[in-house]
């Protein structure tokens, strides 16, 4: 529906290659900050490298698409085999629009995995694909985001409540926040 994240998961960490095979999804297009990685712990990276490589091994691809740089997000992702757009200039579609052509991707075969609604989902949703929104890793921010976290605040309510967007499994123990 429209810039509606198609579903919603407690964390990204939660996809698993079962569901997005189910789905017809071979490529996870995520963003970095507090949806991979937490903002503020640069070294939490076992945990994405584990789950990156379960997708792998399934045939699904990760690609990282960052609104921050080249340098920041080659930094970020410096000893993981994830490929990545950078300056993606989200909630404007290019960026994601570039992971598609650059690695061969159709609209169909991909998903947008962010935690923010204004920039991720939006983003997704004018690039034509489906988006899923998932709960921040952690709740404190920089404050660029914190802005952000509070315009979303009114979305955030009616992505918890509202059946249009559909949960991405049925979690027993995580809920998205
Ligand atoms: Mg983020």
């Amino acid at each position: 529906m429209g810039f509606w994240p198609t579903w919603k998961v407690s964390s990204i960490f939660a996809i698993t290659p079962a569901q997005l095979r189910d789905r017809g999804k071979k490529y996870v297009l995520t963003d970095l900050d507090n949806t991979l990685i937490p903002w503020n712990q640069k070294d939490a990276l076992d945990q994405v490298r584990q789950w990156a490589q379960t997708l792998r091994a399934a045939g699904i691809q990760v690609i990282v698409v960052s609104n921050n740089n080249h340098h920041r997000v080659a930094e970020a992702l410096a000893d993981l085999p994830i490929q990545f757009v950078a300056r993606a200039l989200k909630p404007l579609p290019v960026g994601i629009k570039r992971a598609l052509k650059d690695f061969g991707i159709t609209n169909a075969e991909a998903v947008m995995v962010g935690d923010q609604y204004f920039t991720d989902v939006v983003a997704g949703s004018l690039a034509g694909v489906d988006t899923i929104i998932v709960a921040p890793l952690v709740d404190t921010d920089g404050w660029n985001t914190r802005i952000n976290r509070f315009l979303e605040k009114p979305f955030r309510h009616l992505i918890r409540v509202h059946n249009w967007t559909k949960p991405w499994s049925h979690e027993k123990h995580a809920k998205f926040r």
